[in-house]
């Protein structure tokens, strides 16, 4: 039911392992969200992944980029895009853009993707192949997303792809009355918590999603440098 050809209609050779990948997301680890699963059996996973990785783009695990960073695993994706909640309207903040597929996933959902990514080569490339793919509701920078993007703030979801011992203080700031931050929390750099936080009207509720493996939330309100804990 997700088998999906690429956006402009014509085959790109991995429809079938797509939709093996989105049948996964959906039975073995009861990712439920439509709108998530239809997005994921559309976009070419096998465009942001290095080239001499691409037989392996959909298969069920993370995968290398370059300057030690990765493409986040797909479950890990779903899942995390799953707890924004997004309907198609909201403005997004995106920390640790990588490759940029979490990005192109955010671009389907949402209305308008505020993504930024610390190491330049990454942020450029993934905004160069982006737009190659067509998608022009985001915008990228080279930054410390620990900061936030108070410019275009507040925002409706928050997610980042990266952990830190703590969440940035100005993410909580930025994020609108019943928005979502998804983001890994954790005292170690090799393991985190997922934590799901949405700010009320009165404060913040935060939920706890499990364990998980990010690589170094690095800034400001991040880790000084990464291989610290
Ligand atoms: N979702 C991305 C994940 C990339 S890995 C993908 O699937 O491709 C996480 C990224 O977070 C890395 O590229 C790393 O450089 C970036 N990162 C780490 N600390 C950051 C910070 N303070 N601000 C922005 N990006 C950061």
């Amino acid at each position: 039911m997700f088998a999906r050809k690429s956006p402009d209609g014509r085959s790109d050779g991995f429809e079938i392992l797509r939709t093996e990948m989105v049948r996964r997301l959906a039975d073995h680890y009861h990712i439920r969200n439509e709108r998530v699963l239809e997005a994921m059996a559309s976009i070419p996973r096998h465009e942001f992944v290095p080239d001499a990785l691409r037989s392996q783009a959909y298969k069920d695990n993370a995968l290398p980029l370059s300057s030690g960073q990765t493409v986040s695993q797909p479950f890990i994706v779903a899942r995390m895009t799953e707890l924004l909640e997004l309907s198609g309207n909201e403005r997004v903040l995106e920390i640790g853009a990588g490759s940029g597929y979490q990005t192109a996933v955010l671009c389907r959902l949402a209305d308008k993707v505020f993504a930024i990514e610390r190491i330049r080569d990454l942020a450029d490339k993934a905004e160069t192949r982006l737009i190659s793919l067509g998608f022009d509701n985001f915008v990228m920078k080279c930054g410390d997303g620990t900061l936030g993007w108070p410019e275009y703030g507040p925002y409706d979801a928050i997610i980042a792809a990266a952990g830190g011992p703590e969440i940035p203080p100005p993410l909580i700031e930025q994020l609108a009355v019943g928005g979502r931050l998804v983001i890994p929390v954790g005292t170690s750099q090799s393991e985190q918590i997922l934590m799901c936080i949405r700010r009320t009207a009165t404060g913040i509720k935060k939920e706890d999603h499990g364990r998980c493996a990010f690589v170094p939330l690095v800034g400001e309100h991040g880790w000084k440098q990464e291989r610290e804990g």
